[in-house]
């Protein structure tokens, strides 16, 4: 039986779900090891618990995805079917939608007014559930031999590693393909926050998902190391750090099992010297320091015409102050803390770094005076920054954004281009082709002229450090599938 103790958290009297079972085999298996602590990176407080989890509770996890796979029903199951499933879960989670969007507030400190953060996962899977109806599971290929059918098989047992940035919108973009391809998915959380994937368990099992199909643990490195080694887990799908995207990589390399990575990012939004700042400062400082800076995707480099440099960062700065930092469950929070202590210290030593190395704080840089507990970092804005210090070339992972000035288009491709990732990108400019000129030489995984966003809809993944593989869109459905052709008898 779980452990459904009711936690009021430290300010709010809304009750959080405490765990002290994993979701195992369609039901809740008490975990041996003590209760990691969830806390508030509001407050600091503890609000609820999860089960750190042994590597004996992911073998049974394992053993009740494979058991599930092997001889279950799910993977057998048309695709329309395993579709409606998943149609059935993104109801129940959007009318849960407001209890969702207060569990990513408290635990990982996600402004509530963020909210189509949860319109945006739940799109995942219906987006997958109506791919359903068109996508090829099975073709006819002519040959001279005769006709060959060629399959989309589900890949089997699959691994899901999340990070505790974005727990639900990262989760989701991997259980709806996996899960629409037929596959079984043992999905490790991050144990900083876990409760909105604890969440799940009941709602897909209410939804119809078969015993084993999902599995749900928390647990630290040592739980997701003894996922990825498993000789029965046939895919590993990791969001994560680059440093340990490397280290499940060189294992899945070694078991010749296919891995996907999404990793780190050090995006650069190029504004061109034809920009009008009235037009695109605001969404630029959305494309920066949305999710409390702690976003893969965001643009942390924006690269200034150098003739214009004042003008923008002026422009900037009128932006960033107006930024809203609060309590994230407050509607008029934009930014909100961040994920820890030992996170906020490591910002704050990449902000004292540049500054020693000839950085200058243009806004920010400090703790904001008025929140008096948790986490919080003032939104900074960093100037005189050279291309090559550290606070241009590391992922900082916060509302720390440095301004860099350029020459001409081909010395901002060229900055652009000058970083170990790869992973999103924007141009802004008054001119849409010559912005789509700048972004086809810019090396990443996607990007945007005058606009940043993902669509489920298309391929998204990165290049260089930023990772392997691409998730979303059909290209995301193929990577849960292995293809196999069986050449049919030709005419006798
Ligand atoms: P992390 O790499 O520390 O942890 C990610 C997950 O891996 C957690 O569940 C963690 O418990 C688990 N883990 C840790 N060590 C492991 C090991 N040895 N083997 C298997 N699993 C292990 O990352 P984080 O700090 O939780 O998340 C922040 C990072 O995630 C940032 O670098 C960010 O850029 C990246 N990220 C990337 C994307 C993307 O789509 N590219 C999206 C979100 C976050």
């Amino acid at each position: 039986m779980s452990l459904v103790t009711m936690t009021p958290t430290a300010d709010d009297q809304s009750p959080v779900r405490s765990y002290d079972s994993n979701w195992i085999g369609g039901e809740w298996r008490a975990a041996a090891l003590p209760n990691t602590p969830v806390e508030s990176p509001h407050s600091g407080d503890i609000v609820a618990f999860v089960p750190d989890t042994s590597v004996d509770e992911i073998d049974l996890a394992i053993a009740a995805a494979r058991r599930a796979f092997d001889e279950g029903p799910w993977p057998r199951l048309a695709p329309i079917e395993r579709a409606e499933v998943l149609s059935q879960v993104a109801d129940s989670i959007i009318q849960s939608a407001s209890e969702f969007a207060h569990l990513l507030a408290v635990e990982a400190g996600i402004p509530v007014s963020g909210s189509a953060s949860i319109s945006g996962a739940v799109r995942r899977l219906t987006y997958y559930a109506e791919l359903a109806k068109t996508y090829q599971f099975e073709e006819v290929r002519p040959s001279s031999g005769g006709d060959i059918l060629v399959v989309r098989e589900p890949h089997g047992v699959v691994a899901a590693i999340v990070p505790w940035n974005a727990p639900l919108g990262i989760t989701l973009m991997k259980l709806a393909p996996a899960l629409l391809a037929g596959c079984t998915v043992i999905l490790k959380c991050s144990p900083e926050a876990p409760l909105a994937c604890f969440a799940l368990g009941e709602i897909f099992r209410d939804c119809g998902l078969p015993s084993g199909v999902l599995n749900i643990v928390a647990g630290h490195a040592a739980a997701g190391d003894q996922l990825v080694r498993h000789g029965d887990v046939d895919k590993v799908s990791f969001t994560g750090s680059t440093v340990t995207g490397r280290i499940v990589g060189e294992i899945c390399g070694q078991r010749l099992v296919p891995c996907t990575l999404e990793l780190g990012g050090k995006s650069a939004a190029i504004v061109l010297d034809d920009a009008d700042p009235s037009r695109i400062v605001e969404p630029l400082v959305a494309a920066a320091m949305s999710n409390n800076g702690q976003a893969c995707v965001l643009q942390s480099r924006i690269l200034l015409p150098r003739g214009r440099h004042n003008e923008f960062t002026d422009a900037l700065i009128d932006s960033v102050k107006k930024l809203r930092v609060g309590d994230p469950r407050e509607p008029a929070t934009q930014v909100g803390p961040l994920i820890s202590e030992a996170h906020r210290d490591r910002v704050e030593s990449h902000i004292r770094t540049a500054a020693t190395a000839g950085a200058r704080v243009a806004l920010g840089g400090g703790r904001p005076m008025n929140m008096h507990t948790g986490w919080y970092l003032e939104p900074t804005l960093l100037v005189n920054v050279d291309n090559r210090m550290a606070i241009a070339q590391e992922e900082v992972f916060g509302p720390v954004v440095t301004l860099i000035s350029y020459d001409d288009d081909d010395d901002a491709v060229a900055i652009a281009n000058d970083s170990a990732f790869g992973l999103s990108g924007t141009v802004w400019t008054n001119d849409d082709a010559r912005g789509l000129e700048v972004a086809r030489r810019v090396v990443t995984g996607s990007t945007g002229v005058n606009r940043f966003g993902m669509d489920i809809g298309v391929p998204f993944g990165g290049v260089k450090a930023s990772g392997i593989g691409r998730e979303q869109g059909p290209e995301g459905l193929d990577s849960y599938t292995r293809t196999k052709a069986i050449h049919l008898a030709g005419p006798q």
